[in-house]
This record gives structure tokens, sequence and C-alpha cells, in this order.
């Protein structure tokens, strides 16, 4: 019987899990992705870990939760950096001791270090760590990586071209299907992709957009090496991979004035964010001049507050559209 690993729908969630997946499934285990993010899977995220943690921390432990009692494994890598000079939250980077500290009677954890401050060999052997929960046999490893990467590649090129892996299922960004839209309007939403894209969460701002016939631009959506010629213009390098990507993001949006308006949903307790957002929101509003929501999420927040507010951004940003001669800058 194959060997079953889980990956729970959070935090790196979705950023990565068609590399991993394709990866497990090429070495012949059986990958079991835990439910969409729901009510339930937020209550046992919120019960099993400590009150001063991130939601999506939060949240992520309710994926644990709810994969559990069903695999013989759960992936939850170390996390410490993905990019050369960088690092990721340290919340990311103490995870694994995280959930085993939060969560009684778990299955063993896939837990390898991912740390692209070492050396290239040292991320062969990274790759192998993580193939040997399945095989010994390393040629298949690399193989099922190879693979992996592959599939990695059709997962952004496919986010670039316009989808959003709204739950891990893709949904258009645009409305091109509807030509006789008057006054469309087109939005960006920043934030971590783990706020943005769990419906839940972000309690289905997306899709509330797209109803709107609203046009959706996300950072996915911009070309990495913009985003990383407007991140080096920065005084300071910005050492964290989010904070280099959303400023980077916010820069080229100021400059470029291709969209009506910035929404940047973010999570109650994120120490980066309390720095990037007020960054990005001078970027917006003083350098772009375009208008700027800030969505600040926690388990305690009302669906029909965040409905509110959507719906007057948007009234703004048509008003503004109309009245102050700001032709909309989409169409
Ligand atoms: S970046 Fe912010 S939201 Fe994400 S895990 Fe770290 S503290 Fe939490």
């Amino acid at each position: 019987m194959a060997i079953k690993i889980g990956i729970p729908r959070g935090l790196w969630f979705y950023d990565y899990y068609p590399l991993w997946k394709t990866f497990y499934e090429h070495l012949g285990a059986e990958v079991i992705l835990s439910r969409p993010t729901n009510k339930q899977i937020l209550d046992q995220g919120v019960k099993n870990t400590v009150d001063e943690a991130c939601l999506p921390v939060k949240i992520f432990n309710g994926h644990v939760m709810d994969l559990k009692d069903k695999v013989d494994y759960i992936f939850v890598p170390k996390m410490m950096s993905v990019y050369e000079k960088e690092y990721i939250c340290p919340k990311f980077c103490g995870l694994p001791e995280m959930v085993v500290h939060s969560i009684k009677n778990l299955p063993p954890l896939i837990d390898v270090e991912i740390n692209f401050n070492k050396s290239r060999k040292n991320l062969d052997e990274t790759i192998y760590k993580f193939g040997y929960y399945i095989t010994k046999d390393k040629g298949k490893i690399k193989r099922a990586y190879a693979e992996a990467l592959k599939s990695y590649q059709r997962y952004k090129d496919t986010i670039k071209s316009g989808n959003l892996p709204v739950d891990g299922k893709f949904i258009e960004s645009n409305n091109s299907a509807i030509s006789n839209i008057k006054n469309k309007k087109r939005i960006a939403v920043v934030g971590h992709t783990y706020n943005m894209y769990d419906s839940y969460t972000s309690m289905n701002l997306l899709n509330k957009l797209k109803e709107n016939q609203v046009d959706i631009l996300t950072p996915e959506m911009i070309d990495f090496n913009i985003i990383n010629k407007y991140a080096d213009e920065l005084e300071k390098k910005m050492f964290w991979s989010f904070g280099r990507k959303l400023l980077g993001a916010s820069m080229y949006l100021a400059q470029a004035k291709n969209v009506d308006g910035v929404i940047y949903v973010s999570s109650f307790g994120c120490g980066i964010d309390s720095i990037i957002q007020d960054l990005f929101e001078r970027k917006s509003r003083r350098e772009g001049k375009i208008p700027f929501l800030l969505l600040t999420i926690d388990e305690h927040t009302g669906e029909a507050g965040i409905n509110t507010r959507i719906e007057a951004f948007l009234d703004m940003i048509e008003w503004r559209n109309r009245n102050e001669g700001n032709l909309s800058a989409h169409g």
C-alpha cells in the first residue's frame, strides 16, 4: 500500500504545493491535501496554537489537525530561506517545532530544512532527504524532483497568465468574457499568498471582486525580474523574501499606474506586514496616487464589515474616475 503524505493547505501551500505533490507522487506516495479552510479548521487551529501566533499559523495548525489521523507523514518543512541572502519569516523557520509543541499524537513530520543560504551541494542533499522518506534510490529521487520542477514552473506560468489559485483551483483574474462592462475597474490585490488565495481567510475577496466585474492583478502575475528590478532600488536591501516581493510590486504599480486601486490583505499579528503594509501604502498613495485599502483580518473579523469596506472602496474609485478626471487606468 502506498505511503500517505499529508500536505496542509496553509502558509507556503499556494507557493509550492504543485512541486511537492508531484515530487511525492512520482516517488509512488499518495498525497492527501487537507480540506479547504473552513470554520472547523479555523477553530481547531485557534484551540491548538499559542494565542500570540498570527492567524495564518493558527490556520496552518488547523490543517495539520485535519490530516493527523489520515496519513503516515505530515509535510511540515523547516523553511529558512528560499533565496540566497534572504530569509522567510521566523515563524516559517520554527514551524515544525511549533506544530510538535502545540499538537499531540501526530504522525511523524517531514521536517527537512530548506535553506538556500547553504551551498548547492547542500541543496542536493536536501532533496535526497525529502525523498528518503519514500525510497533510498537517489536516481529515482532526482528524476522525481526534475518532474516536480516542471510542474512548479507550469503552475507559476498559469498564474502569470491570469489565473488565480483560489483554494488550489484556478479562477480567471479578469472578466474578458464580458465585453460590455462600463467603467471596468482593475484592482491590485496584494499580501501573503496564504491570505489572498485562501477564500475563507480572505472572506472570498477575489470572487467578490469578480462578481463586481473587477479585473484583478496580484504580485504573482507580475514578472519576477521586474519585481526584483524595482526592489533593487530600495535604499537598503530587504532581507525578508515576502517583503522584497511586495515592495518591488508596490514600486512597479506606483510607476506603471495600470490599476485603479490597491487592496492589501493582512492578518492580525504579522510582524512583517506591520512594516511592509505601511511602506506599501506610502508608495501607492503618495508616489502612485493610487487609492489604497487595507483589510486586516483576524479570527473575529465579520464578513459584513469586510463587504461594506470593499463596496465603499469600489464606489470611491468609480466616483473618482468619474468626477476627478482620473480616467480609469485600465480601459
Ligand atoms: S509572515 Fe506574518 S503572517 Fe506569515 S507566518 Fe510570518 S508572522 Fe505570520
